[in-house]
């Protein structure tokens, strides 16, 4: 079977789905490996690295005319000449919760889609296939950097000749993947972290991790360890306390996320007004939807008040795309040999992992909550 790796085209994105140094164990598995040119370029794996590998590079028609399974990282364009056709399998994380219109226009085409974003996170045997997890945990991992390359004072606490440096306050909102990974690299950096999380099970981790727990008593665990969104008097009164405590923080790192809503609104404009100049806040919520702090736009930093920084990050991953790829490239292969163990895709909707990450098939919406979403 031909696998093809596509180019990203969204804006911003620098990862490719496939490293180099995975074609040769697709190859063993049975896989015939093609590449886009200039696939890996701005993740910094050269056509050439790719041939060396064992692949083949192609240009888009080709991969598209030739390949029977396609490999992205974001959903690419619907109905443009280098979409997918009929009977290919297109594989990535293809958001079908925030993009009904594009699930509908999959199964028109009769594509098959595999969206990696919808696997169950807590099943064991799909964790190497957890694309979230391994792109989330880079992201939190970054965003301490990020801040601390805006934030003008030191992370750790310094003693110096000339006295002693107190350390920065770090504040992390939402202690899923990428905060957990946000608190263990600002502890790392040596802040002195406080964290925050809806879920009772999320602050005990990032206490675990060394963290100071803020208690806006709110308590929304939800469904197979996620959040469930707030009601609007619970929303108000968390915006209220957190507002009453944020001065004391010089960095806020924002990740609250609900599964397939708008991620909550953690930050108001109030609570900006209340901050330090010099305070510095990362949305890795920032997108489409809205975002955790109010006035944050993505992939821009803006000033909302004055001397505070608000940096919209919705894909850090992407920031550190040589990483992320190998990472991503990772759960693909994972997640290909548990479709395809012999090389030959086996569809398979009693399939645990199948049911869950199967979308589009057969000309119809075969997942069950979207095509509930759908009708
Ligand atoms: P997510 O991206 O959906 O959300 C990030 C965090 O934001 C969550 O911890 C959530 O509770 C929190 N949040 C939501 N609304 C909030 C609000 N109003 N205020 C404050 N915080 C809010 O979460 P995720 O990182 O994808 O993790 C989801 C779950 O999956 C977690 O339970 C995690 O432990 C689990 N998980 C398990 C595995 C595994 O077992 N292999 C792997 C990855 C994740």
């Amino acid at each position: 079977t031909a696998v093809g790796v596509l180019k990203e085209h969204a804006p911003g994105e620098r990862r490719v789905a496939l490293v180099p140094g995975d074609v040769a164990a697709l190859a063993r598995t049975g896989f015939a490996v093609c590449v886009e040119h200039g696939a890996g370029d701005r993740a910094w794996f050269t056509d050439q690295d790719y041939r060396d590998a064992g692949a083949v590079v192609e240009e888009a028609a080709a991969i598209r005319r030739d390949c029977a399974i396609l490999l992205c990282v974001d959903p690419p364009i619907v109905e443009s000449p280098l979409s997918p056709h009929a009977g290919q399998v297109l594989i990535g994380m293809l958001q079908p919760l925030h993009q009904p219109h594009r699930v509908r226009a999959w199964a028109r085409q009769g594509i098959t889609t595999v969206s990696l974003d919808m696997l169950p996170r807590t099943l064991s045997r799909a964790q190497a296939m957890d694309a979230l997890t391994s792109q989330t945990h880079l992201a939190g991992y970054r965003a301490v950097f990020v801040a601390a390359a805006a934030y003008r004072g030191f992370m750790p606490m310094l003693t110096t000749a000339t006295g002693t440096v107190r350390p920065a306050s770090v504040l992390v909102l939402g202690c899923g993947v990428a905060g957990l990974s946000a608190v263990g690299a600002a502890r790392r950096a040596g802040a002195v972290v406080t964290a925050y999380d809806v879920r009772p099970e999320a602050a005990a981790a990032a206490r675990s991790l060394g963290a100071a727990v803020l208690d806006l008593a709110v308590d929304a665990a939800g469904e197979g360890g996620y959040a469930r969104a707030l009601t609007e008097t619970e929303t108000r009164a968390q915006q209220e306390t957190l507002a009453a405590v944020i001065g004391r923080f010089d960095i806020v790192i924002a990740t609250a996320q609900v599964p397939g809503g708008e991620p909550p609104l953690l930050v108001t404009e109030t609570a900006i007004d209340r901050l330090r100049p010099g305070a510095v806040l990362v949305d890795l919520a920032a997108g489409a939807l809205g975002g955790n702090i109010a006035g944050s736009v993505p992939d821009a930093t803006v000033e909302p008040a004055r001397g505070v920084t608000l940096i919209g990050a919705p894909n850090l991953a992407s920031d550190m795309a040589p990483a992320a790829s190998a990472a991503y490239s990772r759960n693909v292969c994972a997640l290909l040999k548990h479709l395809a163990p012999a090389g030959a895709l086996r569809i398979d909707p009693d399939d645990e992992i199948q049911a869950a990450v199967l979308i589009t098939h057969g000309g119809a919406i075969v997942h069950r909550t979207l095509a509930r979403l759908a009708a």
